[in-house]
């Protein structure tokens, strides 16, 4: 595939690095501006009017369509063959001015979209989804998970975020706090971080092994394939369960890292988000990211695939992040659940009985 040119290519794994900088080979031009220019003819037959449920059911399907083929660029099923530096870090729509605040509607239609299939999804109650974001510090997890989940019944989702393990986790195998966590039938949930920091930041920083109360005998040269083999198998399990498992990471350059955390000092209002600690890490930058680009290659498969996603500009990102939730709930096939013959005589019989009060 030809670069695209709306993307600025910026993946270098560290400033100045130029041995790992490739020319981008993921993301289309076409797929960028179909899914908004789709958008703008809804848009301009309603003008102002961006609601999911106001579209008619082709226009839906139009747009649940769209959002099939703008993340599937992103989508990794098969990680054999992955490259993290194939994946772009930087995205745009390419937009004429007068075009910009589509991106905003773009949002909004999927929010709404999002809702209309999770409100399925809970009335059938017999899927339940489980969305993992993993990233660098200042990525955007935070605010992603806060505006894509922004339109969805609370009552149907829920969110949880993995930190340093506590002693009583340390008690038990790493999966045990994260199994805790795992949403109910008919309800979305979602990790902030998760068990993949197993193969993460322990990948990075080995010493945290040692604190993890694990015999010698276990900590074996294999133990970071025995650990995806762990965590494919586990995935496999619940999606055979009825749990989707879809896992997103945002893709952030270490340039803008830099810049958004000079903008939390900068920002009184921001500072709180600041971490001396979140500094220190930059400075393994290049083993994070092959520990992420190990991790994609050994975990994606097809029915828990990753979805690398350029994070330099959050708008971007929200959308396409948006878009693959909407993709995944769509390929479920979600109905609402049908009621019998039986129970709609009787739902006759109570309105009759409640009009005649
Ligand atoms: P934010 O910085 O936006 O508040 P965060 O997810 O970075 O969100 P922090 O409290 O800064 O939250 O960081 C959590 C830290 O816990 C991360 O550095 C992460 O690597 C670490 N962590 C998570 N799981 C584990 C684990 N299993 N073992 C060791 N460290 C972990
Ligand atoms: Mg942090």
């Amino acid at each position: 595939m030809a670069k695209n040119e709306t993307f600025k290519t910026n993946n270098e794994f560290s400033e100045g690095s130029d041995s790992r900088k490739e020319k981008s080979t993921v993301g289309s031009t076409t797929d960028n501006k179909t899914f908004i220019s789709a958008l703008k003819s809804e848009n301009t037959k309603k003008k102002g009017e961006t609601e999911f449920g106001a579209l008619s059911k082709l226009s839906r399907e139009k747009l649940i369509e769209q959002a099939r083929k703008f993340s599937k660029q992103y989508f990794i099923g098969d990680g054999e063959k992955f490259r993290l530096k194939t994946y772009d870090t930087h995205a745009s729509f390419d937009l004429e001015p007068e075009d910009k605040p589509l991106v905003k509607d773009a949002l909004q239609l999927g929010v709404q979209a999002l809702s209309a299939l999770q409100d399925i999804m809970y009335a059938q109650d017999k899927w339940s989804l489980l969305v993992i974001f993993q990233a660098m510090d200042a990525a955007g997890k935070d605010g992603a998970i806060k505006h894509v989940m922004s339109g969805i019944n609370p009552q149907g989702c829920q969110v949880s975020s993995f930190k340093a393990p506590s002693n009583e986790d340390l008690d038990h195998d790493y999966l045990w706090r994260c199994q805790k966590h795992l949403p109910e039938r008919g309800r979305i949930g979602i990790f902030n971080r998760s068990y993949y920091e197993e193969v993460l930041v322990v990948r990075v920083h080995e010493k945290i092994l040692e604190s993890q109360k694990l015999d010698k005998k276990l900590i074996t040269k294999d133990i970071w394939d025995e650990r995806f083999k762990d965590i494919r198998n586990f995935e496999k399990y619940l999606h055979r369960n009825g749990t989707i498992v879809i896992k997103f990471f945002l893709n952030l350059s270490k340039e803008e890292q830099k810049k958004r955390f000079i903008e939390r000092i900068d920002n009184p209002d921001k500072n709180w988000k600041f971490s001396a600690t979140d500094v220190n890490e930059r400075a393994y930058w290049d083993d994070y990211m092959n520990a992420y680009e190990d991790m994609i290659r050994n975990t994606s498969t097809e029915d828990s695939p990753w979805y690398v996603i350029p994070a330099d500009n959050k708008s971007y990102a929200r959308i396409a992040i948006a878009s693959a939730i909407i993709h995944t709930l769509d390929q479920l096939d979600f109905e609402y659940p049908k009621v019998s013959s039986e129970k709609i005589e009787e739902l006759k019989v109570i309105k009759a009985a409640l009009l005649a009060e």
